[in-house]
């Protein structure tokens, strides 16, 4: 299969496709984590990217485009994906389909999950992850058993530059426009399924299971 999860920043795309993939077999793609990757690398891609992460802007979709592009080309993407913070704009909806198309294999389904935006200002501002191991944490809703420290390896935990409270305004606002876009854009081709995000993870990871399962069963 291949999936999108769809969602303003904080929804729980993240969580959720961790989840879901692990237990469907999927390829996991975030592009946020490739470009933090590249970024902490080093790579000429990472310290361009860098600069629009850290002002909560999107990366260009020519830089964007031709890195997921490249990553869902190789083998390992065979077994299916599960995209996670791709597309975010039309143009990258666009060049996914025809990629997508050529080979016979077009997304199955997209899962947008659904979060009032009060609470995405809560949950965002209160996240921090782990550098080593990317465990994410948040302060209410599941603190590690040490303040400030990873319960896999003891790392320090670090907030994400990107999660801090103006930084997070400035997403939500550039995030909230694109995505309804997105939503119609995938709601036109009949592959929108609104998911409600409220309530504990693993009440989402079950209503997003049953509308993987009826996308399936219909396929
Ligand atoms: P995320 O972890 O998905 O919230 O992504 C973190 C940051 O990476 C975003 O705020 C953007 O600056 C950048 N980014 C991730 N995915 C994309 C994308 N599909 N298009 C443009 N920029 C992106």
């Amino acid at each position: 299969m291949r999936l999108i999860l769809l969602g303003l920043p904080g929804a729980g795309k993240g969580t959720q496709a961790k989840v879901l993939s692990e237990r469907l077999g999927l390829l996991h793609i975030s592009t946020g984590d490739m470009f933090r990757q590249a970024a902490a690398a080093g790579t000429e891609l990472g310290n361009r990217a860098q600069d629009y992460m850290s002002r909560g802007e999107l990366v260009p979709d020519e830089v964007t485009i031709g890195m997921l592009l490249e990553r869902i080309a190789q083998p390992d993407a065979g077994q299916g994906i599960m995209l996670d913070g791709f597309p975010r704009t039309i143009p990258q909806a666009e060049a996914l389909d025809v990629a997508l198309s050529e080979r016979g294999s077009p997304i199955d389904a997209v899962l947008y999950i659904q979060v009032p935006e009060s609470d995405l200002m809560t949950r965002l501002t209160g996240r921090w992850t782990c550098p080593q191991c990317g465990a994410i944490y948040h302060v209410q809703a599941s603190p590690p058993q040490t303040a400030g420290v990873c319960d896999n390896d003891q790392t320090q935990l670090t907030q994400r530059a990107d999660d801090q409270p103006d930084t997070v305004k400035a997403r939500l606002e550039t995030n909230r426009e694109w995505t309804e876009q997105l939503a119609s854009y995938y709601g036109n081709a009949s592959k929108l399924h609104a998911i409600d995000g409220t309530g504990d993870p693993a009440g989402i990871t079950a209503r997003l299971t049953s509308a993987i399962e009826s996308v399936s069963a219909a396929g």
